[in-house]
C-alpha cells in the first residue's frame, strides 16, 4: 500500500463516505455508522478523528463537518484522514451521556468498553465495529466536550511523548498527562477508564489524544472553533497539513483526579473569585453548599492543593459525592 514518501499517488485529494451497519436494535432496525475517508495526494500518516462517543458532547460533531468543508477544498495534503462525526448514534438521538439499561445493561458508558467485542453488548459491538478502523491510525483524535464549566484541555496518557506532542499542538491553555494501568490510583481502575479509546490506542502503540472542547449538550462557536483549529494544528504536527502547528501549550499538568467533593447535599454557590484556569492554594475557599429551605452552611469547599483550578460546578443542586471543582497538580511538583 505504501508508495514511498512524497510520491504522488493522484493529482487530487478525494473523499468517499462510507455507511456501514455493525448493530442491529430491538425492533430489529439496523444502527448505522458513518465515516469519511479524504486521500491526501501523496503518501503521509493515517489520521482518525472521532465525535459524540457521548452524544451530548456535539461540538466535535460540528468540528468535523467544519473539517469536512477544509478538506474537500484543499487543493493538496498528504495522507488520510479517517472520521466518524457521530460514533454513538444512540446517546446522540437522546442528548445523552450514556445509554439506558434497556439498550446496553452491560456498558453504559462506550468509553469503557475499547477496543470493544463484536460479539458482545450494544456499545462493545460499536466500538469494536470502529475499532477495526481506528486501529490502522498513525494517531487518533477523540472529541469530547467537558461541561460548560471545564476550562477547554487535552488529556494524554503519561509517559506517551508522542501523544504529549499532539495534546501540545492542538493548542489548549491546559493540558492533562494521565496515568494508566499500574501507574493510576484505585478510582481510574474502579471507574474502568482502562476500557477508554485513548488507553486502548495508547496500548496498541497509537499515540491518541482526548480533547475536551468544553460546552456539551448545545452548540458554543468557541468550543467548536478551538475543535476545528486544534486538529488542523495537529494535522499540520504530523505531516497530513503543510506548516507548523498553531502554538505550543504552556507545560503540562497531573490529571491526578483528585476532587473537591460535596460532604453534604444542597444548593452550590462557587466562590465568585474562582476563575477557570487561575492558580489556587491548598485551603482557598471554592464555595459553599448550603441547605435551600433552612439557608444553613453545610459545607465550605476548599482546594485540596496547590494547583490549576480547571472545573467547578455551577450546576446548583448537588449530591453528597458529587464533584464540585477539580484542581490540577503542575508536573513540576511532582518532579
Ligand atoms: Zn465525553
Amino acid at each position: 500500500m505504501s508508495l514511498g514518501p512524497g510520491v504522488d499517488r493522484q493529482h487530487m485529494p478525494t473523499h468517499q463516505r462510507i455507511d456501514w451497519t455493525p448493530v442491529q436494535l430491538p425492533s430489529g432496525v439496523n444502527l448505522r455508522l458513518s465515516r469519511h475517508e479524504y486521500r491526501g495526494t501523496a503518501n503521509g500518516p493515517t489520521v482518525y478523528i472521532q465525535a459524540a462517543q457521548h452524544g451530548r458532547e456535539v461540538n466535535g460533531t460540528e468540528a468535523i463537518r467544519r473539517l469536512h468543508d477544509y478538506l474537500i477544498d484543499a487543493a493538496e495534503f498528504h495522507g488520510t484522514v479517517v472520521t466518524v462525526p457521530v460514533a454513538d448514534p444512540l446517546t446522540f438521538d437522546r442528548r445523552s451521556y450514556t445509554t439506558p439499561e434497556e439498550l446496553d445493561s452491560i456498558a453504559p458508558n462506550m468509553n469503557r468498553v475499547w477496543p470493544g467485542d463484536e460479539a458482545g453488548s450494544i456499545h462493545e459491538r460499536l466500538a469494536a465495529a470502529l475499532w477495526t478502523v481506528a486501529r490502522d491510525a498513525t494517531v487518533i483524535i477523540d472529541l469530547h466536550t467537558a461541561s460548560a464549566s471545564t476550562l477547554p484541555h487535552v488529556v494524554f496518557t503519561e509517559g506517551d511523548d508522542e501523544a504529549e506532542q499532539l495534546a501540545r499542538a492542538f493548542g489548549t491553555e491546559l493540558h492533562l498527562a494521565e496515568p494508566a494501568g499500574e501507574a493510576a490510583g484505585p478510582e481510574w481502575h474502579a471507574r474502568e477508564f482502562h476500557g477508554k479509546l485513548r488507553v486502548a490506542a495508547h496500548g496498541n502503540g497509537i499515540p491518541c489524544i482526548t480533547p475536551e472542547l468544553g460546552d456539551s449538550e448545545r452548540l458554543q462557536e468557541g468550543a467548536v472553533e478551538l475543535g476545528v483549529t486544534g486538529i488542523r494544528s495537529v494535522l499540520r504536527a504530523v505531516g497530513v497539513l503543510p506548516g507548523k502547528p498553531t502554538k505550543e501549550s504552556p507545560p503540562r499538568c497531573r490529571n491526578h483526579l483528585a476532587r473537591t467533593r460535596a460532604a453534604a447535599a444542597g444548593l452550590f454557590r462557587p466562590d465568585p473569585s474562582c476563575e477557570l484556569g487561575t492558580t489556587v492554594s491548598s485551603g482557598a475557599s471554592l464555595g459553599i453548599v448550603y441547605n435551600p429551605t433552612t439557608f444553613e452552611p453545610r459545607q465550605t469547599a476548599t482546594a485540596e492543593q496547590d494547583g490549576v483550578l480547571y472545573a467547578v460546578t455551577r450546576r446548583g443542586t448537588v449530591a453528597a459525592g458529587d464533584r464540585l471543582a477539580s484542581v490540577a497538580i503542575p508536573t513540576d511538583q511532582f518532579e
